[in-house]
C-alpha cells in the first residue's frame, strides 16, 4: 500500500461546510483519503498507521500552497477537430473584422441546428487514430487546468477514442455519445428528421458496454441530447427510456439562447423545456445545460423536479452568449436553492477553464445581486467540485476532501506577490490566478501533472501527435488547402 502525507498547507475541502483548515493535511493510503483536517491531527493519524504503509509513506510539504479538490468539470465538448475552421486558426490576427455571428445576437437558430445535425458525419471521417491524438491533447489541457473529472456532453470525437484517451491520460471522465436525429431548416416551419432515433440510442448503448468492461473505476458514462432544437420525440422517450432502465443522469442544452423559445414553438410546438418535460426528462437526474431563457412556468419545473443546471459564466461574453446576466434566471434558480455547478462548456481553442470560470461566477453573480455574498470564493469552489459532481452523479466518490473519498486533489502555490497579506489564498486565486497556476493534480492518489508538467505523458508530444491528426483531418475532412494549413502550422514553435 502507498501512503502519502501532504501537510502544512491551506487545505479547501469542499465537504457539506465548506471547512477550510489553514495549515492542514490530506492523508492518502493508495487510492483513497484516509485523514484531513488540521496538520497536526492529520499527522498523527499517520504516526498510527501500520509499520509497513508507514515505512514507505511519502511527504509532501505544501507549507506555501493551497491544496484543493479536483476540479469537475460536467459540461465539456472535444472541439480541437476545428481548431482551423470554428473560430480558429484560420483567422486573421486582428480581431477589427469580427461581427456577430452564430451564438452571437441571441443565436443564430438555423445555424446552430444544421451545424450540430452535422457533426455525426465529421466524426465517422475522422480516423480512429485521428481522434485519439486528438482528444488526447484536447483531455489534457483539461487535466493540466486542475480538472480531474470531465464529463462529455457531446463532443466533435469518438467516443471510443475520449474513453481511451482518459485511460491513457489518468483521468476521470463520464463519456457520451453525439446525439441530434432533427434539424430545423430555414425554408420550413417544422423540423426535419435526419436520422432513425433507435440507431442514435444503440451508439450509446455500445458505450455503455466500453465502460461495463472499464477495469480502472475512472470511466461512467452519461447520455446527452446535443440541443432541444435536434432531438424528435423518439429519441426523447427513448433516452427517458434509456436513462430509467440504465440508473443514469441525462444532460442536454436547453435555455442556451435567446432565440431558442420561438423557434422552438415553431419547428416544435413547445419551448424546450416544457418538451424535455413533456417527454418524460425533466427529473432530479437532469444536468440542464445553461438554461437561462426559461419562462417562469419553466423555472418551475426546474425547482419542483430538483433538477440540475451546469452554467459556464467564463464563456459565454467571448462566444456572444447572454446566459448570466441576460436573464438572471440562473443565480436567482441557486438562491431558490436550485443545483447551480460551473463548467467550462467547450470551443475549438482552449478557453476559460474551471480556475477563470470560478472568477467569472464570484465576480459577476455578485455584481448581479449587489451582494458580495452570494457566491463566496468557497461557494465557487464547491460550485466547481462537489455539486458538480452530484450533477453528474459521481459524487459518491469525487467531489470533496473527506475521509473515504478518492484522492483526486491539486496543489496550487500561494506564495507569490498575488498572495501577500491575505489569509484567504482562494480569494487571491480567483483575483489573479489560473489554470496555469495549477502545480500538482492527483487523480485517485496517482501523481499526473507535478510543477505543471505530465508525469506521465509528455505535453511536448501530445501536441505534436494533435497538429498532425488535426492536418490531416482538416485537409481531407473539411477541404482547408495544404497551404492555409501548412502556412498556420508553420507559425507553431517547436
Ligand atoms: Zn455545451
Amino acid at each position: 500500500m502507498a501512503a502519502r502525507l501532504i501537510t502544512g498547507g491551506t487545505v479547501y475541502t469542499a465537504d457539506a461546510q465548506e471547512s477550510v483548515h489553514a495549515r492542514g493535511a490530506v492523508l492518502i493510503v493508495d487510492d483513497t483519503i484516509a485523514a484531513v483536517g488540521p496538520a497536526a491531527d492529520v499527522e498523527r493519524v499517520a504516526a498510527g498507521l501500520a509499520p509497513e504503509v508507514r515505512a514507505g509513506l511519502r511527504t509532501t510539504d505544501a507549507s506555501r500552497m493551497m491544496v484543493l479538490p479536483g476540479f469537475v468539470n460536467a459540461h465539456w465538448h472535444e472541439m480541437f477537430a476545428m481548431g482551423f475552421t470554428m473560430r480558429g486558426a484560420l483567422r486573421p490576427v486582428s480581431d477589427r473584422g469580427d461581427e456577430v455571428a452564430f451564438m452571437g445576437g441571441g443565436g443564430d437558430m438555423h445555424q446552430i441546428s444544421a451545424t450540430f445535425d452535422r457533426f455525426d458525419e465529421l466524426i465517422e471521417a475522422m480516423t480512429p487514430d485521428e481522434a485519439q491524438a486528438i482528444a488526447e491533447y484536447s483531455m489534457w489541457t483539461q487535466l493540466r487546468g486542475g480538472v480531474t473529472t470531465l464529463g462529455d456532453m457531446g463532443s466533435l470525437n469518438r467516443p471510443h477514442s475520449m474513453v481511451s484517451a482518459a485511460r491513457r491520460l489518468g483521468m476521470r471522465f463520464s463519456a457520451s455519445t453525439w446525439a441530434s436525429d432533427a434539424v430545423c431548416a430555414p425554408d420550413r416551419s417544422r423540423f426535419r428528421r435526419t436520422r432513425d432515433a433507435d440507431a442514435v440510442l444503440a451508439g450509446f448503448e455500445s458505450l455503455l458496454r466500453v465502460a461495463a468492461v472499464d477495469d480502472t473505476g475512472r470511466i461512467r458514462c452519461r447520455p446527452n441530447v446535443s440541443y432541444v432544437t435536434n432531438m424528435t420525440d423518439e429519441l426523447a422517450r427513448g433516452m427517458a427510456e434509456l436513462v430509467a432502465r440504465h440508473d443514469l443522469p441525462f444532460a442536454t442544452h436547453v435555455g442556451a439562447l435567446r432565440n431558442e423559445p420561438e423557434v422552438m414553438r415553431t419547428y416544435y410546438g413547445e419551448t424546450g423545456l416544457r418538451r424535455l418535460s413533456e417527454l418524460g426528462l425533466v427529473d432530479d437526474g437532469l444536468m440542464a445545460g445553461h438554461a437561462a431563457h426559461l419562462d417562469e412556468h419553466e423555472q418551475k419545473l426546474m425547482l419542483a423536479a430538483h433538477a440540475h443546471i451546469s452554467h459556464s459564466p467564463g464563456k459565454y461574453g467571448p462566444s456572444g452568449e447572454n446566459a448570466l446576466t441576460g436573464t438572471g434566471v440562473v443565480p436567482a434558480l441557486r438562491r431558490a436553492g436550485l443545483d447551480v455547478s460551473l463548467s467550462t462548456d467547450a470551443a475549438a481553442l482552449p478557453g476559460a477553464g474551471i480556475a477563470e470560470t470560478m472568477r467569472a461566477a464570484w465576480q459577476m453573480y455578485n455584481e448581479l445581486a449587489a451582494d458580495q455574498t452570494d457566491v463566496l470564493p468557497t461557494d465557487a469552489l464547491a460550485m466547481a467540485t462537489r455539486i458538480a459532481a452530484k450533477g453528474l452523479h459521481w459524487d459518491d466518490c469525487v467531489g470533496s476532501l473527506e475521509p473515504g473519498m478518492q484522492a483526486d486533489l491539486l496543489l496550487v502555490p500561494a506564495d507569490d506577490w498575488r498572495y501577500l497579506l491575505n489569509p484567504r489564498p482562494l480569494e487571491s486565486f480567483l483575483w489573479l490566478g489560473g489554470s496555469a497556476d495549477v502545480h500538482t493534480v492527483l487523480v485517485g492518489g496517482r501523481v499526473l501533472v507535478e510543477n505543471g508538467r505530465g508525469v506521465e505523458v509528455d505535453e511536448t508530444a501530445l501536441r505534436d501527435r494533435y497538429l498532425t491528426a488535426l492536418a490531416g483531418f482538416t485537409q481531407r475532412v473539411l477541404r482547408v488547402p495544404a497551404e492555409a494549413v501548412g502556412h498556420v502550422l508553420g507559425q507553431v514553435s517547436r
